[in-house]
């Protein structure tokens, strides 16, 4: 096993026709950064932020925060290391801080929580800016977005603890900013929020549960959530369409991406960056080393036309099992 890790570490992520894919990965705890370095990865696309606080009695405080940032973010300098605000709420809860909601997943979760909660967010955003000290490598992302006038207000807090760092004399840089696509009403306002920001990474995890309305953890109804589902294929597809139309990068950092067979799809439709579970990475990089971008790219003309996700998820392992 660990020869076969450290044989893919070093190897690109790259098709056999030459294109080629960043594959970074998704932690939560300060373990996670030498199984995903091991791995060969290529920078974090989401860190929970949350997870470390779900462990805890307490909120953390911004110094015991900075200290498992700057974690994160030394392991990986000069890769970037995208922290996600807390993002809480919904599946996600903290035994002290208890949220009694009926509908949980439509309620009071990820930037709703933390903009009513600005002493919060602040906290949060000044210890990874000052764990970010001399590495340069943070980025900032926010979860749950449903509509701009959220990035509009989390930029102006993040500013502020800028600022107040700055006044206190510490040499901060300004990190890049992104939001999380995975409310079906971002993927509609995509561009208007791209305007706003320097990436967008899909959250495909809640975006299908969203899209579909299937709740992502109900066993009796886990037969209808599909990635493969022509809707999300169709927002998935939209989201890097429009970010492009402004520049930005745009990632996924959803399941999806350590599905072998939805990377190859991800990167055929245009994502900049594949961002998934450390374990998935050498399988992922397997699959995009076996196959020629151009016949990824004829797959997806095909299976766009689909209508049935078994169909889709068909046409997309024939491919990889035609390539060995
Ligand atoms: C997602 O929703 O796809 C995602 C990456 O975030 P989480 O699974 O933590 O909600
Ligand atoms: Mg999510």
């Amino acid at each position: 096993l660990v020869v076969g890790l450290e044989a893919i570490r070093d190897l690109p992520a790259e098709t056999l026709d030459g294109r080629s894919i960043p594959l970074w990965v998704n932690t939560a705890m300060g373990a996670d950064v030498n199984r995903s370095l091991e791995r060969g990865a290529e920078g974090i696309g989401l860190y929970r932020t949350e997870v470390p606080f779900m462990i805890r009695e307490s909120f953390p405080t911004e110094a015991e925060q900075v200290q498992s940032y700057r974690v994160q973010l030394e392991s990986f300098a000069p890769r970037s290391v995208t922290m996600r605000t807390l993002d809480i709420g919904g599946d996600k809860a903290l035994p002290y801080f208890p949220i009694e909601e009926d509908n949980p997943f439509l309620g009071w979760r990820g930037i709703r929580v933390t903009l009513d909660h600005p002493e919060i967010f602040k906290v949060q955003v000044r210890a990874m800016l000052k764990a970010s000290i001399g590495l340069d490598n943070l980025r900032i992302m926010l979860p749950m977005v449903s509509y701009v006038g959220e990035v509009i207000e989390a930029k102006r807090l993040i500013n502020d603890a800028l600022n107040e760092l700055r006044d206190e004399g510490l040499p901060i840089a300004r990190p890049a900013l992104g939001v999380m696509i995975e409310v079906p009403a971002a993927v509609y306002q995509a561009r208007d929020i791209a305007r706003h920001v320097d990436f967008l990474s899909v959250g495909s995890n809640d975006l299908t549960q969203y899209l579909l309305a299937v709740d992502r953890n109900n066993p009796r109804v886990a037969g209808l959530y599909h990635s493969y589902h022509p809707a999300v294929l169709q927002a998935l597809r939209c989201v890097v369409e429009e970010g492009h139309k402004e520049g930005v990068q745009v990632s996924i950092c959803g399941e999806m991406a350590g599905d072998p067979g939805g990377a190859v799809l991800l990167m055929a439709m245009g994502y900049d960056v594949l961002s998934m579970s450390p374990i998935h990475l050498p399988k992922v990089k397997a699959a995009i080393r076996a196959v020629k971008y151009a016949e990824a790219c004829a797959m997806l003309d095909n299976v766009m036309q689909l209508l049935d996700p078994k169909a889709v998820e068909e046409a997309i392992y024939t491919l990889l099992y035609d390539a060995g």
